[in-house]
């Protein structure tokens, strides 16, 4: 059995592992292993990001969606959902706030909703733009047309999350209806990276049926990728869909996860998501210790807050919520980091 000391150090020194040595690494190390990993992801993100954290106000502006996806609880087919659209108005509100608490990124995500056609978008980024010319938007709306994305970019949007989900087409269909497709996704985030979107992908970490053999197929396409984001998070069962008896994602294998995907892609912007907060009460600093250097914390209408439901018992309060930044910043300087107001783009 290869060392997994020496793996790790090979990660660090910019070197790919094979299929073999990953799995080795990821099905078989002990906590010392993994402390290391963390203090090599620590040393690597503190090279080009220093100890800073950066944060990013998420609008969930709609929860209206055109799919069906097996784990998600705002699935087309989920009747229990309550739908909301924020309007115009709402979503400038939001910016408001959160300009005002210091935010200088907004991430307006929402469902895959048709009602936000490529103008109706292009006119609130716009908005935004104009009244907050030095602020970023990221976009999260899923698969839409190319000349979509261009509009949009062209319109003052700069980044675009969209999580791959899993790499293996196989595994996709069986967290997705058959009319969609791994290819059609990763077609997407090829044109993203392309108009010159900062671009995430990601997926979810021990979603049904997930092997070792795909989460591998992962860490390869993200090398491939090389998106400037990228999105992980623990998969957690929402009461309304068909995963709804499944069980979550662990701490330790995001956390695991996200010390190799910092030593693979040092550069990489990474979240310590909602997710990670989520199912472990310390899960964001956690993630912050094992080499994640960004958080989201939500700056949608506290009304709608518990409707975006992805997954069950989402946090969306206390140091999720963005009118706790006082709070969030207090815990991040507990492990030693700080939350600075920055636009926070991908440095190269
Ligand atoms: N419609 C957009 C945004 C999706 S929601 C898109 O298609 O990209 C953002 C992310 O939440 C998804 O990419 C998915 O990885 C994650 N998510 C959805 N349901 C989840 C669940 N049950 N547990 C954990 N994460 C989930």
């Amino acid at each position: 059995m290869p060392d997994n000391k020496q793996l790790i150090n090979r990660l660090y020194a910019g070197d790919m592992l094979s299929h073999y040595e990953f799995k080795s690494l990821i099905s078989c190390h002990n906590e010392e292993d993994a402390q290391y990993l963390f203090k090599l992801a620590r040393q690597v993100r503190e090279k080009v990001y220093g100890k800073d954290v950066y944060i990013r106000g998420l609008i969930e502006f709609t929860n209206y969606c055109r799919n069906d996806c097996y784990y998600c609880g705002i699935r087309c087919s989920n009747n229990n959902a309550s739908r909301y659209r924020l309007s115009d108005e709402d979503i400038l509100s939001c910016c408001d706030n959160g300009y005002k608490a210091g935010f200088l990124t907004f991430v307006l995500q929402g469902g895959e909703d048709m009602y936000f056609t490529k103008e109706r978008l292009c006119g609130i980024i716009e908005k935004i733009k104009s009244k907050y010319p030095d602020c970023a938007i990221t976009l999260s709306v899923g698969e839409r047309e190319y000349e979509d994305y261009l509009a949009w970019y062209k319109s003052g949007a700069n980044r675009y999350l969209l999580r791959h989900e899993t790499a293996s087409s196989e595994h996709y269909k069986k967290l997705h209806p058959q009319t969609m497709s791994l290819e059609h996704r990763k077609e997407c985030l090829y044109q993203l990276k392309d108009i010159g979107y900062q671009t995430g992908a990601g997926f979810m970490v021990g979603s049904p049926e997930q092997t070792v053999d795909y989460i591998i197929k992962d860490l390869y396409f993200l090398y491939k990728l090389k998106p400037q984001m990228v999105g992980i998070g623990p998969f957690i069962p929402q009461k309304d869909t068909p995963f709804a008896e499944k069980s979550s994602g662990t701490l330790e294998q995001t956390i695991f996860l996200l010390g190799i995907i910092r030593l693979i892609l040092p550069n990489v912007l990474l979240p310590a998501t909602t997710a990670l907060g989520t199912i472990a009460p310390n899960g964001r600093e956690q993630g912050l210790l094992a080499g994640a250097n960004v958080v989201m914390p939500n700056l949608s209408p506290l009304s709608v807050r518990d409707k975006y439901s992805l997954y069950d018992n989402k946090a969306s309060t206390g140091a999720e919520s963005a009118q706790c930044l006082e709070l969030l910043k207090k815990r991040i300087e507990t492990v030693g980091y700080r939350v600075v107001m920055e636009r926070g783009d991908y440095k190269v």
